[in-house]
């Protein structure tokens, strides 16, 4: 737990970062222990985050941050657990269809790594991966410290929820952040994401950082400075991180929903299809988290990727993952019987002719959002049967029986309202321009 000290007044520290000065290792502990302790009121860490979102924080700073609420709680510790393996992990700005860390864990697991991944629910328009996985039966997202061990050990992945006593700090403070305009800040978005990732005990991160119009982040220049701050940070408070830069400006792989893209990673592992650009983020994710872990280098990790999905062993793992966690047996070969869609199917057939130059993929979530696949608010419930398929990508070319994507509602109301969204978010043109890559650039340790 984080010290504090009479010497300090929130109100001097709160003046300090306003005028624009560097705060002391000291000062960030004091303010991120009353943050914990509930001893600094809500107005003072609100005046705080707004100072630091004016202002700025240095990269020393950023790292005594990361590492005070990194403290502020639990830090999970895998050495006692003996696993054999390096502790790695990835981890998503956040974007729409992105069930690429369904695939990861399991494709990594099978390559010789350890992860123990812990994921968050969806908010606003970007999916969760914990949504995802509780609309598989049974499965629990949240299993006792034993069974947690046991399936890291057995298998080598467990994809689970964040506990309370993991970077408590930050839950209050991205609470206040939330209704005071102040999430946007990339020294506390740093943070934020960083101090869970250290409590959760890895040797080793990749972070996909995403920019495009489906992304926290849309501008790429601002990803690029996101990436940077987390690898440095990152880096600087002992967790070997690197980060690659991929595209969100159109849906990652063919569905957006929770069940439909659980289908989705179940027929991908299986080698029933995958959709080239998702394949390209997969294979180029997993290969990087084998190098930063020293499981591979950087000729042999995407052969030791694709050699795991093509024998079978990733779906095996990822079977056996979800089988130790309550879900059920033959989710691989049943998926249809334990993931069922939403009864009204219904194609969205664009009235116009064209070529897709360009998608709001926010709207894009939002859609899935409407159909009740999505949040508003934390407390809100999700229908797991709701979403989209079939999703054209750019340079789909759309006649009168090519579907925009194929929505999958509760009622017919609600498909014709959401038709109507999906069609507003994409402009036609007459013709194809190039296609951008997926993985647009890698960011190391070394680049810096
Ligand atoms: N995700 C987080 O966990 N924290 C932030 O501040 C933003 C995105």
């Amino acid at each position: 737990m984080a010290t504090k000290s009479a010497e300090f007044f929130p109100q001097e520290i709160i003046r300090k970062k306003r005028d624009g000065s560097a705060l002391s290792d000291a000062e960030i502990r004091f303010m991120v222990a009353g943050l914990t302790d509930n001893s600094i009121s809500e107005g003072q860490i609100a005046a705080f985050a707004m100072a630091v979102f004016f202002q700025g924080m240095t990269m020393d700073e950023r790292v005594s941050l990361t590492r005070a609420m990194v403290q502020s709680g639990q830090v999970m510790d895998w050495k006692k657990a003996d696993l054999g393996r390096p502790v790695v992990d990835k981890h998503s700005t956040g974007g729409v269809g992105d069930k690429v860390s369904l695939m990861l864990a399991p494709i990594v697991a099978a390559c010789g790594g350890a992860v123990p991944m812990i994921s968050g629910r969806g908010l606003g328009h970007t999916g969760g991966t914990l949504d995802k996985l509780d609309s598989v039966p049974g499965y629990n997202t949240a299993p006792n410290p034993e069974l947690l061990t046991k399936t890291m050990k057995q298998i080598g992945c467990a994809i689970i929820g964040q506990t309370a006593d993991l970077a408590p700090a930050d839950k209050r403070f991205y609470a206040i952040r939330d209704v005071t305009a102040t999430v946007e800040s990339i020294p506390l978005i740093t943070a934020s994401i960083l101090s869970k990732k250290l409590a959760a005990g890895l040797d080793a991160l990749v972070m996909d950082v995403k920019f495009g119009s489906g992304a926290f982040k849309e501008d790429y220049g601002e990803a690029q400075e996101l990436a940077r701050s987390i690898v440095t940070v990152a880096n600087g408070a002992g967790l070997r991180t690197s980060a690659l830069l991929t595209d969100m400006n159109e849906v990652l792989g063919r569905t957006a929903g929770n069940s439909i893209e659980v289908r989705e990673t179940v027929d991908f592992l299986m080698g029933r299809s995958a959709d080239p650009r998702l394949l390209k983020v997969v294979l180029a994710l997993a290969a990087e988290m084998l190098v930063i872990a020293g499981i591979a280098d950087e000729a042999t990790a995407p052969h030791a990727v694709q050699g795991a999905l093509a024998s079978g062993t990733a779906a095996e793992k990822f079977a056996q993952m979800i089988a130790a966690l309550g879900g059920p047996n033959d989710l691989m070969t049943n998926m249809e019987k334990h993931l069922p869609l939403a009864p009204i199917r219904h194609d969205v057939i664009s009235p116009k002719r064209g070529i897709i130059g360009s998608m709001n993929v926010r709207e894009m979530g939002v859609a899935v959002m409407e159909l009740g696949g999505g949040r508003h608010k934390a407390s809100d419930p999700i229908d797991y049967g709701v979403g989209l398929a079939d999703i054209a990508g750019l340079g789909a070319k759309l006649g009168p029986r090519t579907p925009v994507a194929t929505i999958f509602a509760r009622s017919e109301e609600d498909a014709r309202r959401v038709e109507k969204r999906i069609l507003k978010a994409i402009t036609l043109v007459d013709e194809a321009q190039r296609p951008a890559p997926p993985v647009r650039s890698r960011l190391t340790k070394e680049d810096l």
